[in-house]
């Protein structure tokens, strides 16, 4: 590889942990972005949740995000943030019977997919966190789901690849074929379907951030009569409450009426959080596809690789997604892992 080889659209998690991934193997990398950070990436709640985030249908999902999983603590040391990934469990919580029942159901996935989750009652789920309402009817204990500080993981990747010599272009990319590298990386989260022609769309997430007491011991994620909420507590007490989830094209306007459900719905479960001071509201755009998994790999302009569509995974996704495109690109030969997750599998079907 000569100078100047690599060009990456786009700053935020996947795009930073591509770029440092490819200085380190010895490659030459420019990063284009206006506003790094201004994505997804620093609005996420940065669960690591290769059990709790596993749905029916998707299996090579599963399996990637669990062996990226597997890759994070040595991520977060070689970042310097080792105190920023809290490898606490999760300890998901139903409500009514349906709740209930809707738990058991994930159970028997979680198990039909090999990955290790146990049940609770809803005295054993207090015992692990006193704070929970009598309204839990039902737990379940996922000790492998950890969590990561999302804006401490993105500072430092800014730092990392400046001190390793990426290049930063303070500008947006319209065109591949005006960007002077030998191959150009299409990382821009939400806004990259225009730079790849591939379908990608923004997936509205709005989170509401509180400050209290570290108290919780657990990211807590509920089913509330239906619709869900998880709770994530940082060591710094910071907690992030999220998410809803709908499409609205690229509109980031919080609302009121958001913010009141996913509130009320924590509160129902863990009714002390009222006493913690509101701090901020955010909402994201996740980067969703049809069928929920990343686009990695290959396009079919050869100049130009795509990674992203990592929806509601791509900071858990962030080491293997950097991992095997560092593959791709310094061998020219597309690993086994990545080839569910083809970007053109839509156009062949
Ligand atoms: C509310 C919410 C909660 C979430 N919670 C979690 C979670 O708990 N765990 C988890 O794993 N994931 C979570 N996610 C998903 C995760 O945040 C995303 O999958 C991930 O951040 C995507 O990262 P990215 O780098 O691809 O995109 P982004 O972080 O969106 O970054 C894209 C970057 O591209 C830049 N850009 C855009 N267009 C161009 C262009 N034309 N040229 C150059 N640059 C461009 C933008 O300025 C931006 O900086 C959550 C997302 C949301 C919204």
């Amino acid at each position: 590889m000569t100078a100047t080889d690599i060009a990456i659209a786009g700053a935020g998690i996947i795009g930073l942990s591509i770029a440092r991934e490819l200085t380190a193997r010895g490659m030459t990398v420019t990063v284009h972005d206006p506003e790094p950070g201004s994505g997804a990436s620093t609005v996420a709640a940065g669960m690591l949740a290769p059990v709790t985030e596993s749905q029916f249908g998707e299996e090579p999902l599963s399996r990637l995000s669990l062996a990226s999983a597997k890759l994070w603590p040595e991520f977060a040391a070689g970042l310097g943030i080792t105190d920023a990934y809290r490898d606490t469990g999760t300890i998901f919580v139903g409500v009514d019977a349906a709740d209930a029942a809707e738990l058991d159901r994930q159970l028997k996935l979680y198990r039909d997919y090999g990955l290790a989750c146990q049940p609770l009652s809803a005295a054993e789920a207090r015992q692990h966190i006193p704070l929970l309402s009598p309204s839990v009817s039902k737990g379940l204990l996922a000790a492998t789901d950890h969590q990561v500080d999302t804006r401490r993981v993105h500072a430092a990747l800014l730092e990392a690849c400046r001190a390793a010599g990426v290049n930063f272009v303070p500008r947006r990319v319209t065109d591949p074929s005006t960007v002077d590298a030998g191959l150009l990386v299409v990382a821009a989260g939400s806004w990259s379907a225009k730079l790849l022609g591939l379908p990608v769309r923004p997936v509205r997430g709005q989170v509401v951030r509180l400050r209290g007491p570290d108290e919780l011991g657990y990211t807590v994620r509920a089913r509330v009569r239906g619709r869900t909420v998880y709770v994530v507590p940082r060591a710094s007490g910071e907690v992030v409450i999220g998410a809803t989830q709908d499409d609205r094209g690229f509109d980031t306007a919080a609302t009121a009426g958001d913010t009141n459900a996913l509130l009320r719905d924590t509160l129902e479960v863990l009714p002390e959080l009222a006493e913690y001071e509101l701090a901020e509201v955010n909402v994201g755009l996740r980067p969703g596809t049809p069928d929920n998994a990343p686009l990695l790999g290959r396009t079919a302009d050869p100049r130009v690789v795509a990674a992203t569509g990592h929806f509601r995974q791509g900071i858990l996704l962030a080491p293997i997604t950097a991992a095997l495109i560092g593959d791709l690109i310094a061998t020219g030969t597309v690993p086994e892992a990545l080839k569910p997750f083809d970007p053109l599998r839509f156009d062949a079907s």
